[in-house]
């Protein structure tokens, strides 16, 4: 799933959860259920526009991070749900190390990796282009139900 998706996924769980020591590890928990879920695989475009795709969906999922928590009018510490947003995205964290390492998109996910890069990977057992619609679905989803949260 994309960065940008599991960041909102992270805003919302710190907003209907609320305590930290829970929605935190939530959030944590939510990146490996919403890689359950089919969903778009950037590795299907050509490398030049995957790294384009990702590179822009690291920048606007960045940008939420930093700015949803400040703009939406919630009653948490802001810090609360930024570290939801951040705990919610950063198992992906591991794919970009690779990328940085290996500078070939398609030996990030092939060459040796740990048991829970494994497992990782293992849950996105749907990963296509296709997904994409899923992912534009779920990203619209998430926002109605942050409106409705937030308003
Ligand atoms: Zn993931």
């Amino acid at each position: 799933m994309t960065a940008t998706n599991h960041a909102i996924n992270g805003v919302v769980i710190a907003i209907i959860v609320k305590k930290p020591e829970l929605a935190i590890p939530l959030a944590f928990l939510s990146h490996f259920l919403a890689d359950l879920v089919p969903h778009f695989n950037a590795r299907s475009l050509s490398a030049s526009r995957a790294k384009s795709f990702i590179a822009a969906d690291v920048i606007i999922a960045t940008g939420l991070t930093i700015l949803l928590p400040l703009l939406l009018r919630h009653h948490l510490p802001v810090w609360i749900t930024f570290v939801c947003m951040w705990a919610a995205m950063s198992p992906d964290i591991i794919w970009g190390w690779r990328f940085w390492r290996k500078k070939d998109i398609n030996k990030v996910f092939t060459d040796q990796m740990s048991r829970l890069s494994r497992l990782h990977m293992k849950l996105q057992w749907s990963d296509t282009r296709q997904g994409f619609f899923v992912e534009a679905a779920w990203l619209a989803g998430m926002i109605y139900i942050l409106i409705s949260l937030t308003e």
